[in-house]
């Protein structure tokens, strides 16, 4: 018997809505039947998301917001908020990879990478967990990685944006959790989307990383989707603090 995921009547924020693994983050809570609020860059891409959601028969509102700190931390906060009602999901999936040799990595590039894979989502983690806090439920999900969890080549600031956004994970996790907010993040292997095409796409890069994946293929967005849709849900609540590999088998050796 399928375990059944129903989110019907919970409002998700889902940031990076507009490409790739968070646009199929956005379609999968849509279908479990949660209400949605996108945040992304380009705003076409918010559009044509509404237009997707529509056969879920689900609420859909989105806003416009480059996520690097506190201040638009709270200014998509409000607009969800207003949207939908206060938000008791929330995926902080935005995310970018500027990846370098180490030697030649930029002060912007490091910067930039924190600030829009750490700090952008520590700060909306930090201005809708408040209210999940006090209404005594909540779920936060980090979209990470397994550069997160191991060294991978020209991945230096990455690697640190994503296992700063591990630790991170795990100091909400047992600050919250005892008010029925977890906070759990999924790190996944290279999934196809635009971002994992513009640098994985390169057979000399991409032919050596497929070779460390026992199950010998990349993912799709929407098996990662499914494990995003499954700890936002009541049969996870036992999950708290848990960095789950979405790897095929990576991260086991
Ligand atoms: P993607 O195809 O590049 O899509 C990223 C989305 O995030 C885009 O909609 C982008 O908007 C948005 N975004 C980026 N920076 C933003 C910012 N500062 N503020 C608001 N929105 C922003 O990426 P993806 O491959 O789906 O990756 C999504 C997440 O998964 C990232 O956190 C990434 O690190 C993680 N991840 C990806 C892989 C992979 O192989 N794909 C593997 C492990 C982990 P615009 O396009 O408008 O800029």
């Amino acid at each position: 018997m399928p375990v059944a995921i129903d989110l019907s009547g919970h409002r998700a924020v889902v940031t990076g809505a507009g490409k790739g693994i968070g646009r199929a983050i956005c379609l999968e809570l849509a279908r479990a039947g949660a209400d949605v609020f996108a945040v992304s860059r380009t705003e076409s891409d918010l559009e044509t998301l509404g237009d997707e959601l529509q056969p879920a028969g689900v609420r859909y509102g989105y806003c416009v917001a480059d996520l690097r700190g506190s201040e638009t931390a709270e200014y998509v906060a409000g607009r969800a908020a207003a949207a939908l009602g206060p938000p008791d999901v929330l995926v902080n999936n935005a995310g970018v990879a500027d990846n370098a040799p180490a030697a030649e990595v930029t002060e912007e590039q490091w910067d930039t990478t924190l600030d829009i894979n750490v700090k952008g989502a520590f700060f909306l983690s930090q201005a809708l967990g408040r209210d999940m806090v006090a209404t005594g439920w909540g779920r936060i999900v980090n979209v990470s990685s397994q550069a997160g969890l191991v060294a991978l080549e020209g991945h230096a600031a990455y690697g640190a944006s994503k296992g700063a956004m591990n630790m991170a994970t795990r100091v909400l996790a047992i600050e919250w959790g005892s008010h029925g907010v977890t906070v759990n993040a999924v790190a996944p292997t290279v999934i196809l989307t635009p971002m994992a095409e513009a640098f994985w796409g390169d057979p000399e890069r991409g032919g050596p990383m497929l070779d460390k994946i026992p199950v010998g293929r990349f993912g799709l967005p929407q098996e990662v989707a499914s494990v995003v849709a499954f700890l936002a849900s009541d049969h996870a609540a036992l999950i708290n603090g848990a960095i789950i590999p979405i790897d095929g088998g990576y991260t086991a050796s």
